[in-house]
């Protein structure tokens, strides 16, 4: 069951993240990375925003790393999501990458437990057949909290 309702619908990917798309389907976490210059672009773009170049390629991460901040929804601005209420987003920090942050949902956590910098693994989210990725703690650290 997908950590957001049903009736919540993914924004069609353009062109430019259409990598993202394919590595999601192969359940592979895809970050663009810049030909060029080497630096990752996230969110996907057409060009650099260091050396505006507008070539790219397509890396597969681990999918590890940590939270690096967080919300817990309480008020649904989108009617649809109202059955989800208290939903998180957390930013993930993601291990290997220099600095990229991912914005996605930690599953598997009520919200009082959710912590700044606790290490969280990928997990794919099945949505309308379309495998996102989204984070559950990682099950290797202790827990700190509690
Ligand atoms: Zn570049």
């Amino acid at each position: 069951m997908p950590y957001l309702p049903a009736g919540f619908e993914v924004p069609p990917f353009l062109p430019h993240e259409l990598g993202f798309a394919e590595g999601c389907h192969l359940r592979e976490l895809r970050l663009q990375c810049c030909t060029d210059c080497g630096r990752f672009r996230q969110p996907p773009a057409p060009r650099c925003a260091h050396c505006r170049s507008n070539r790219s390629d397509w890396t597969a991460v681990s999918g590890r790393g940590e939270i690096y901040t967080y919300t817990i929804v309480r008020h649904a601005a989108n009617p649809v999501l109202r059955e989800a209420l208290p939903y998180n987003v957390v930013v993930v920090l993601l291990d290997g990458t220099e600095g990229v942050r991912l914005v996605s949902n930690l599953i598997d956590t009520a919200p009082e437990h959710i912590r700044i910098g606790q290490r969280v693994v990928l997990h794919w989210d099945i949505r309308d057949a379309m495998p996102l990725p989204c984070f559950r703690l990682d099950p290797d650290v202790e827990s700190t909290h509690g």
